[in-house]
């Protein structure tokens, strides 16, 4: 459902819970360090909710609520499509991630996220760092992504990447009958952590890498190492492109942008790329694009935290999970193709269908 949907239902706080099927959100409010935060368990039927916190400046407490609604159940599908025993959840903090954190803000969250006794298990996300989260770690053993040195995963961006990596590839197999990208135009939007990761591998395998990203630095800098050629964000769209790889924003695929792309096939990092999932994964079936789900091909990050939760982290594996992405999406291209469905729709009830069959079992004798 499109964000500014859900925000104009006018409607009380049980009503916006209960329409994406949450099973419990909690709302944390802390007056001395003025920390306030909403903890969103969305599903609970695979494993214990994990999802990272987000820290944002948001307009107002219902941009606050929406997305922490929208990016935990985002998390009960990848965790469930990418077979992992784990449930949905997320966390936002409300406020200026520069100004606010300090140590006690950080180690009161922890206790709240504590407070849930595992029910919810914590990670890094936007404005979050490594180090943020072992102030958390103090007050909790329900978090993830702490550093290598603490016995933690590490950055899960190489991870990331990779999955995404191996998602293209097999959009590719489905769209150009072969899953070699040498030769092939692919566009990076966003070269962050996952989006430069994701060049390296692009450009060893010869495909002819386009960037754009509003941090010029990181353009050029790109530019120079890998020699791909950067683009202005402005005419990005409508770039002669085999490939469109979004690893910035959600939201960046919808009507305006549709309409200008000529690109063959949409896989990208980006969390929630299509704007309105419903409505603009049929219009790429439309316009012919082909769509990696991106909860799907994103998976890597979550499947390296899993790894964390597991214990007895090894890097190595956690690579060799991260390349079932490469089957798993070409068996839902397959299932859409053949459904006659989006490749977005064709996720989601994999996803459920999992999560319905699991729910079985625990009441089955
Ligand atoms: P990041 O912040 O390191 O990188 C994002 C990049 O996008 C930055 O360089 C930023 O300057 C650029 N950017 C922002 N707005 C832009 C715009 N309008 N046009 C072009 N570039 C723009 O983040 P990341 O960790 O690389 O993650 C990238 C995306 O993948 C995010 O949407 C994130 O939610 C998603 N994701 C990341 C992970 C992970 O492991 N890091 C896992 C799953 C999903």
């Amino acid at each position: 459902m499109e964000i500014k949907e859900l925000e104009k239902v006018e409607q009380g706080v049980y009503a916006r819970v209960t329409q994406l099927g949450h099973e419990q959100v909690v709302f944390c409010y802390d007056e001395p360090t003025g920390l306030k935060a909403i903890i969103a368990i969305h599903n609970t039927v695979l494993g214990p909710a994990l999802g990272g916190t987000r820290m944002w400046n948001y307009a107002n407490e219902q941009e606050a609520l929406t997305d922490v609604l929208r990016l935990s159940r985002g998390m009960t599908f990848k965790a469930s499509i990418s077979g992992l025993n784990l449930g949905g959840g997320k966390a936002v903090i409300i406020g200026d991630a520069g100004k606010m954190k300090t140590e006690a803000f950080l180690r009161r969250f922890g206790k709240f996220v504590n407070s849930l006794g595992g029910k919810y298990y914590t990670a890094e996300d936007v404005n979050m760092k490594t180090a943020d989260m072992e102030y958390i770690s103090m007050e909790t053993r329900y978090v993830t992504g702490l550093p290598e040195s603490m016995g933690g995963g590490g950055d899960p961006s190489p991870v990331t990447a990779y999955g995404v990596y191996m998602g293209m590839k097999a959009t590719a197999k489905k769209v150009f009958g072969g899953d070699n990208l040498a030769g092939k135009k692919i566009g990076v939007q966003g070269v962050g952590q996952v989006g430069a990761h994701l060049v390296e591998y692009l450009v060893k395998e010869n495909a002819k890498v386009f960037i754009t990203d509003i941090a010029d630095a990181k353009v050029k800098s790109l530019a120079q190492q890998y020699g791909v050629t950067g683009v202005d964000g402005d005419s990005f769209y409508d770039l002669d492109m085999d490939i469109y790889a979004p690893c910035a924003l959600g939201a960046t695929v919808n009507d305006e942008t549709i309409s200008r792309l000529r690109c063959s096939m949409i896989a990208g990092a980006a969390n929630n790329q299509l704007k309105d999932e419903l409505k603009h994964g049929y219009k790429l079936l439309d316009h012919r694009i082909v769509y990696a789900p991106d909860f799907l091909i994103n998976a890597g990050g979550l499947i390296n935290v899993y790894n964390e939760y597991l214990g007895n982290y090894n890097r190595e594996r956690v690579f060799q999970q991260a390349e079932k992405i490469y089957d798993t999406c070409l068996s839902i291209l397959n299932v859409a193709e053949r459904e006659k469905i989006s490749s977005q729709e064709a996720a989601i009830q994999l996803a459920e269908k999992r999560i319905a069959e699991m729910a079985l079992i625990r009441t089955s004798r």
